[in-house]
């Protein structure tokens, strides 16, 4: 049985309530919203993103030019249903796929990429345009109708800070799109420690459904639309196949839909929010 430990307001949904030890204590998690929270090891120096994180230190190569592609192209499909070709800042665009797919589809492009050797990939190979930093600290020189950020912000310092910058990088009624590990899947229930998205090593959030639409929400964005996907959506087919008997009955019981995706149980958590036409901010 779990011990309740009261650490402060959570950084979602702001209750200030007891706080529960989860996976043997290695995480936090909030009662109230689900958000969780890696809890440090003594010792832990902080997460580099240097080249070996980027081709499989992490957990995946960032540089593989076919399933990347693949991957960049199901987002962008994604991200079309809502907005069509415009301005586009992507932070933490890795090796730059996703940029590279968005400016054939006609947007007019510009990553940020904390990482040196990220970032000279992205320049280099594909010839799209990345600042190298963080994107606090470059936002302030960007405009943008879209801003996107895949699995980032479950990497940074403070979420909050992330969401203030991306809602001053987005002119009125611009659009924001996320997407994140889903703590809240059923493999992630299954799996426990065992489950591909927790890397507490790297990722200091862990976020449900509710816990990422509440912070949304407390910054100032309207959610326009919110579902999962498990990892093989972004998997090409003849990958899937091969690794097909790796799959228990319970993930298609869970998952039969053919798409992979899922309201909320999907291992992948996808929303897509935008900034008020008018100037009001809940922040
Ligand atoms: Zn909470």
């Amino acid at each position: 049985m779990s011990v309740n430990v009261s650490v402060g307001a959570c950084l979602s949904c702001a209750a200030d309530q007891a706080h529960q030890p989860y996976l043997d204590g290695r995480l936090r998690r909030c009662t109230g919203c689900g958000l969780g929270w890696t809890v440090p090891e003594s010792g832990q120096t902080p997460a580099r993103y240097d080249l070996d994180y980027f081709t499989g230190g992490g957990y995946e190569d960032y540089f593989l030019t076919a399933p990347r592609r693949f991957e960049a192209g199901r987002r962008l499909r994604w991200l079309s249903s809502v907005v069509g070709p415009s301005v586009l800042v992507e932070a933490g665009c890795a090796g730059g796929y996703f940029l590279e797919a968005a400016r054939q589809a006609g947007f007019a492009v510009t990553g940020v990429e904390v990482s040196v050797a990220a970032t000279r990939f992205a320049v280099d190979r594909l010839g799209v345009p990345v600042q190298q930093g963080h994107f606090e600290q470059v936002a302030p020189s960007l405009r943008a109708d879209v801003v996107c950020a895949f699995h980032v912000l479950e990497h940074v310092a403070d979420p909050r800070a992330f969401l203030r910058a991306a809602w001053d990088v987005l002119t009125p009624g611009g659009w924001l799109a996320l997407e994140v590990p889903n703590i809240a899947s059923a493999a992630a229930r299954r799996l426990g420690h065992d489950w591909p998205g927790l890397q507490p090593r790297y990722h200091r959030w862990h976020f449900t459904p509710e816990s990422l639409a509440r912070l949304l929400a407390a910054a100032g964005f309207d959610l326009t639309r919110q579902d999962t996907a498990v990892f093989r959506y972004y998997m090409p087919l003849g990958y899937r196949v091969r690794h097909a008997r790796r799959l228990l009955p319970r993930d298609w019981l869970d998952l039969r839909s053919p798409r992979l995706t899922h309201r909320r149980r999907g291992d992948l958590l996808r929303v897509i929010a935008r900034r008020p036409r008018d100037t009001r901010s809940g922040r």
